[in-house]
């Protein structure tokens, strides 16, 4: 028997058939086709009270790279939560979202010059800034606005977060923030500038980490730049220690939760009198959605089975770029026998895969899999490859499903509406 409430309690078997806050996934998918996307609002709003009773008077700065959906992105301001943006466009949703410009923080090493007007004319509450280049540009813009820009340095804090070498973000050789020693010389530029206000420290040391110890050492480094700086006559009134907390995506994966990050980090943050602010995208939303599929084919080769659904890695691209493990269960349950197959796509590409070798319930032509902890990550990357309009969004809670984002279709793909 499959336990799926280990991934998000609010998915769970009725009469054989996965729902999700007591809604019929078969039924979803039956109204909306596939491939498609469901989200649980009541988990998105359980993770950020989670995070809000771990860290008292800290500001949740929800990563909405994870998704992007304001609708999403609703639910968790309806929490208290800001947003981390990396962009024009995620400011656009983050407003779209109903979260407030003074709790919008703004990373990302390539700011363009439109981007942040943009986030200088809304009046975010800070720019978490990469580069000495980026200082004088924003200094520039907010001087030409007649604004005053509030600016965090990105450190890094050169620590590893033992993730995927792909979404590891705080090692020195990363294109990623100013390593420590010149930090504090990009606070004194930082100082000089007219426009600009520092009030700030940011770091943010990489994605999927389930051992928190490295925030503990991440976060002493912070702290002591933050007495070196205060020391030094700075106001730093924000303290930014990013995101990054790990998910389940095994059954055999232990999630570390919020308290025990708190637990880590906020001893070593004693005596720092600066608002903290953290900045969780996928342990906020990655167990709370799932992706649905429908199975197309089963083709047997001699040495390998495969069940090719509806779909691909332009839906959910995890599996093909970081070898990503998504567990995978059916919507209804044949209780069958088990197959090991490789799940794939439809796309031309060998990478195109959900799971390999994987040990899946039998399967027929026209059943619906659920692809789990689809969530983070998974519509935010999803792509137009092989001309497929990207999947639909359905936002549950407690009983009753709604269509925030309509199917695409041809015309949108290409623009000629
Ligand atoms: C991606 C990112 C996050 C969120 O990371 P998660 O692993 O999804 O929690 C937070 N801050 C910054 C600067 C990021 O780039």
């Amino acid at each position: 028997m499959e336990k799926v409430e280990i991934f998000n309690s609010y998915l769970s078997y009725k009469d054989g058939v996965l729902h999700i806050e007591g809604v019929s996934i078969e039924d979803l998918a039956k109204e909306y086709g596939t491939p498609l996307y469901i989200y649980s609002a009541s988990y998105v709003r359980d993770r950020i009270r989670e995070y809000r009773s771990a860290f008292k008077d800290a500001l949740i700065c929800y990563a909405v790279k994870a998704n992007f959906n304001p609708e999403v992105i609703r639910v968790a301001g309806e929490e208290g939560a800001g947003a981390d943006i990396v962009s024009g466009g995620e400011l656009i949703c983050a407003l779209r979202g109903g979260i407030d410009p003074s709790k919008i923080v703004y990373a990302g090493v390539g700011k363009t010059e439109k981007e942040l007007e943009l986030a200088v004319e809304k009046e975010i509450l800070m720019f978490n800034v990469e580069s000495s280049d980026e200082l004088y540009v924003l200094n520039e813009i907010a001087g030409r606005l007649g604004r005053k820009a509030r600016v965090a340095i990105r450190v890094n804090p050169d620590v590893d977060p033992k993730t995927h070498p792909y979404i590891s973000t705080g090692m020195k050789k990363s294109k990623f923030g100013i390593d420590f020693e010149t930090a504090k010389e990009e606070y004194r530029v930082a100082r000089e500038l007219p426009n600009l206000e520092v009030a700030g420290i940011h770091c943010h040391i990489g994605s999927q980490i389930l051992d928190v110890s490295p925030y503990r050492e991440a976060v002493s480094k912070v702290a002591v730049l933050w007495k070196e700086l205060t020391d030094e006559g700075y106001e730093i009134g924000y303290i930014d220690i990013g995101g990054g907390l790990g998910i389940r995506y095994r059954p055999e994966d232990r999630e570390p939760s919020p308290s025990e990050l708190a637990e880590a980090v906020l001893p070593a943050l004693e005596g720092v009198s600066a608002k903290l602010i953290l900045e969780p995208g996928r342990s906020m939303v990655g167990n709370a959605g799932i992706l649905v599929t429908q199975v197309q084919f089963l083709k047997d080769k001699e040495i390998k089975h495969f069940v090719i659904v509806d779909a691909g890695m332009n839906d959910l691209v995890r599996p093909s770029i970081y070898d990503a493990y998504h567990h995978i269960v059916p919507v209804k349950k044949r209780d069958g026998e088990h197959i090991i197959a490789d799940v794939v796509g439809p796309i031309c590409e060998t990478g195109d895969f959900l799971a390999k070798d994987r040990r899946i319930e039998w399967v027929e032509r026209g059943d619906y899999l659920a692809v789990l902890s689809a969530g983070a990550y998974g519509f935010s990357m999803a792509s137009h490859y092989n001309v497929r309009p990207r999947p639909a969004e359905v936002l549950v809670e407690k009983g009753s499903a709604r269509l925030i984002r309509e199917r695409e279709d041809y015309d949108y793909i290409l623009n000629i509406r």
